[in-house]
């Protein structure tokens, strides 16, 4: 059976360097949060827990889904657009 894995690695970027598309707003909410839904729920792990506390977030795998928006429900702490025309994800198989 294919994982999960071997097919995002199917999937190619085109990374805004320097123009993030999601963002987290205040890293300090995060280092406080209790239920970081964002690291497990993200499909690209996107999301990890950094060690210093807290969550480090690197997009350039992002699937633009929209779901660590969605899941960060309790502080709203994620800003989150499309990238520019041009960049971002772009699916081999439609
Ligand atoms: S769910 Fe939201 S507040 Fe909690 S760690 Fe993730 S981004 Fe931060
Ligand atoms: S939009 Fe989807 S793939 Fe991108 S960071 Fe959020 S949850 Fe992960």
């Amino acid at each position: 059976m294919i994982k999960v894995e071997e097919k995002l690695f199917e999937n190619r970027y085109r990374v805004d360097e320097g123009n993030s598309h999601v963002r987290i707003k205040d890293p300090e909410v995060c280092r406080e949060c209790e239920t970081p839904a964002c690291t497990w729920a993200c499909p690209a792990a996107c999301y990890t827990v950094a060690e210093e506390g807290g969550v480090a977030l690197s997009t350039d795998g992002c699937l633009e889904c929209g779901t660590c928006r969605l899941v960060c429900n309790e502080h709203f702490n994620i800003d989150w657009a499309y990238p520019r025309g041009g960049y971002g994800v772009l699916y081999k198989f439609g």
